[in-house]
């Protein structure tokens, strides 16, 4: 690729807020900020904002309130074209009656004076870069899917831009290709350089894709973290639930003396953790959070939890059962060959650094922070067991 002529860019975004129809707030006091050449993904249910979010930055849609800087310049009053930033939508939005080619250039010979054997060049090193140098004298109606995408992603490419604005690019692929695509897409940004912001409502391609992922719900952020963090240390109960599948399992729980006490089971809890409850003042009105694969099937010793078996679901390299704790389900990860029959009781067990557990009435995760103090006290006391 040419050398850029357009350095990699920051952006941030200061107390932003959308409003549609003089009464729908559709983001509400979005902060954050994105480094240069970071790989972002926003993430979130259909309706939160992402795209909306994407749209105020390509200037498709107007800011109500607060302000969005690409480096350190205010976009307000910028045209689209002069913010450089070059946009993936889902649907590819290619000219059909264009050729591959000229797809490619258009938007170079609109926007700049390149000259024509410049935006050529460009063009042809782009397309062989995509891997899409023989479908130049193509109309898109004669690619594929895969190709389609990475004549689309080409096109932003070309215009060598500062920042990629990417909606939702793979959800028109198949599970295969998008597979594919999700690691050339990696490649290409990790290549470029280029700061991206990826929209999904796919959890599992925000974890695999991103540097940092910005989780939102109702317009509003929920967690702005590396995907290890996001995963492990959920600041809150929506984000617990919106990331990892299956999905974790909750249980209502309160606090007795030195034991969570729920529905048909009672677990108990080291000091520590405790100390951070009481800490938040939050005894009653508890939620436990664990994920299926921080379960033990079979536990042995004291602390475990009774539950029967509902349903195996067999899944290849793991499977998955779903146990019932007097009318709770609770999903559990097991190894392949682990096949309960439905009826059978078993006891399960989990290590307390796993557990997750949210203040019911604000959602907040009162043992993310320590998580990951323990977590890293964890990962210390292995490395020196290993080492010695
Ligand atoms: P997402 O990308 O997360 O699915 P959007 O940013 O598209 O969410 O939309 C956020 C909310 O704003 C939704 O409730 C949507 O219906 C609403 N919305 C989006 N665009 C408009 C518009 N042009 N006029 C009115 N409401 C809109």
């Amino acid at each position: 690729m040419s050398e850029s002529t357009n350095d990699p860019a920051s952006v941030t975004f200061d107390s932003v807020r959308k409003v549609y129809l003089d009464d729908f707030v559709a983001v509400n006091g979005f902060d954050a900020e994105i480094e240069d050449g970071e790989f972002i993904t926003v993430v979130g249910p259909s309706g939160s904002g992402k795209s909306t979010l994407l749209r105020m930055i390509a200037g498709l849609e107007e800011i109500s309130d607060g302000d969005i800087r690409i480096g350190d310049d205010s976009i307000k009053g910028v045209e689209p074209q002069d913010r450089g930033i070059a946009m993936v939508f889902q649907n590819y939005a290619l000219y059909p009656h264009m050729t591959v080619r000229k797809n490619m250039s258009y938007g170079l010979k609109l926007t700049t004076d390149l000259p024509d054997d410049e935006i050529e060049r460009r063009v042809s090193e782009t397309a062989e870069m995509m891997g899409i140098e023989d479908q130049l004298d193509d109309k898109p109606a004669n690619l594929s899917g895969g190709q389609q995408q990475r004549v689309a992603t080409g096109r932003a490419i070309v215009r060598d831009p500062k920042i990629f604005l990417m909606d939702e690019p793979l959800s028109n692929l198949d599970a295969k290709l998008k597979v594919h695509m999700r690691t050339e897409l990696q490649r290409l940004q990790e290549e470029l350089g280029t700061t991206t912001i990826y929209v999904t409502h796919d959890q599992h391609e925000a974890l695999t894709m991103s540097d940092r992922i910005i989780v939102l719900d109702g317009g509003e952020l929920q967690q702005f973290a590396p995907p290890d963090t996001v995963y492990n240390e959920p600041a809150n109960r929506f984000v617990a639930d919106f990331i990892g599948s299956p999905a974790m399992n909750f249980f209502d729980v309160e606090l007795g003396g030195t034991t969570l006490v729920g529905d048909g089971f009672e677990y108990d809890v080291p000091p520590a953790i405790i100390d951070t409850i009481l800490g938040n003042e939050a005894k009653s009105g508890l939620e436990l959070g664990i994920r299926p694969e921080d379960i033990t099937y079979d536990a042995a010793g004291d602390n475990t939890i009774s539950a029967v078996v509902d349903v195996l679901e067999v899944a290849g390299s793991d499977n998955f059962v779903y146990l019932d704790i007097e009318g709770t389900e609770c999903r559990v990860r097991v190894p392949g060959d682990v096949k309960p029959t439905v009826g059978d009781r078993t006891e399960i067990g989990f290590d307390p650094d796993d557990m997750h557990l949210f203040d019911v009435r604000t959602g907040e995760n009162l043992l993310a922070e320590s998580k990951g103090k323990r977590a890293a006290r964890k990962a210390d006391t292995e490395g020196a067991e290993e080492a010695a």
